[in-house]
């Protein structure tokens, strides 16, 4: 859905008030409109802006409406987009929700100032407090497992451990990055940053960097590939990727191995969402965020893109429960975006493209 499909009701009740300043005998017909328009009870309708696209949303939305007779209306772009709009928008913006699929960027829009504090005991009930906003303002509504990836035909799960150990010189001309400006390595790197240090986490990328197979990829799923085509044999990426292509090839040789499992633990980002400072439905919107939450709506949420619910008790599907079960780095996930711009910078002086 495009923006320009949010429409504004007919502005008849203005043109019958204009015509109707010359002509007395129109107040009446005035008087008839208005009453007709106070009487129809408009449906209620929640705005969202989502990072998360189409096809992942629509079907939850078009499933909360059904049961509640809501009406959702969303456009979907990149999250940095999303923020700018809310800002420039102000008080007039249409957004009542903000769903992104980053730690680094709903935090950012918590900073900008764009979304409100929520006291929600379902909320806070059902989301681990390491994957909210300490002030309420962003939940976690998924968890997505940034980990290491590798060819099942050229490398033995023994030859790894964590991110770090694959800037050992064994990878030499094995390792396949995607882009530092791609926001999951950016919290990627900060929780490192928060777990080694600085000096520890610029020699790790710098080593990452040295081992590089070919030049930075602009996608996770072209560096699965890659792995496949043999172009290079480990690299690091989210695991719903994995899964998409498994889903189409069952065969694919590549295989997540889950790391740092001795030390912290995979790095997981999450999909979350939070209610506008200026929703012109807060109600509305804190209602689709706790159902987005339901142990029902949360399993479609992740399901739908090979995610991991957030509530672990749900049961995965068979190409997540055959990756077997992972410790999650505990680090809460509001660090990927504290420590964003460091990370940022660090990658630039160790030459990660
Ligand atoms: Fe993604």
């Amino acid at each position: 859905m495009d923006a320009n499909d949010y429409h504004l009701g007919p502005p008849v009740p203005l043109v019958l008030f204009m015509r109707c300043l010359s002509k007395l005998t129109c107040w009446a017909s005035l008087l008839c409109v208005a009453l007709t328009a106070s009487a129809a009870s408009p449906t209620e309708t929640i705005g969202v802006y989502s990072e998360r696209k189409e096809f992942l949303v629509q079907p939850l939305f078009d499933q909360f409406s059904r049961e509640t007779g809501i009406k959702v209306q969303f456009i979907t772009d990149q999250a940095p987009v999303l923020i700018e709009r809310m800002a420039a928008e102000g008080k007039n913006t249409r957004a009542d929700l903000f769903i992104a699929v980053d730690a680094g960027n709903l935090w950012l829009a918590a900073e900008r100032g764009l979304l409100k504090p929520l006291n929600s005991k379902l909320l806070t009930a059902r989301i681990p407090a390491s994957l909210r906003d300490p002030g309420n303002r962003w939940f976690a509504l998924s968890q997505r497992a940034r980990t290491i990836m590798y060819s099942t035909a050229r490398v033995k799960p023994a030859e790894l451990s964590t991110y770090a150990a694959l800037s050992d010189p064994k990878w030499r001309g094995r390792l396949c990055l995607r882009s530092s400006k791609k926001v999951y390595n950016q919290s990627l790197v900060a929780m490192q940053i928060k777990a080694l240090g600085e000096a520890n986490t610029e020699k790790m990328v710098r080593g990452w960097v040295a081992n590089l197979a070919a030049p930075v990829f602009a996608d996770d799923t072209l560096l699965l590939q890659a792995i496949q085509s043999g172009q290079c044999d480990v690299a690091i990426a989210n695991t719903y990727y994995l899964g998409r292509l498994l889903k189409e090839t069952p065969g694919f040789a590549v295989a997540p191995f889950w790391a740092n499992q001795a030390t912290g633990g995979v790095h997981v980002n999450i999909s979350g969402a939070g209610v506008t400072t200026h929703a012109k439905n807060p109600v509305g919107a804190q209602r689709l965020l706790e159902w987005l939450s339901d142990k029902e709506a949360q399993k479609d949420f992740a399901m739908l893109n090979f995610e991991y619910p957030v509530d672990a008790s749900i049961a995965l599907g068979p190409i997540l429960a055959a990756w077997g079960p992972f410790k999650a780095d505990p680090i809460n996930v509001v660090e990927a975006g504290k420590l964003q711009s460091a990370a940022v910078k660090l990658m630039d002086r160790a030459g990660y493209k």
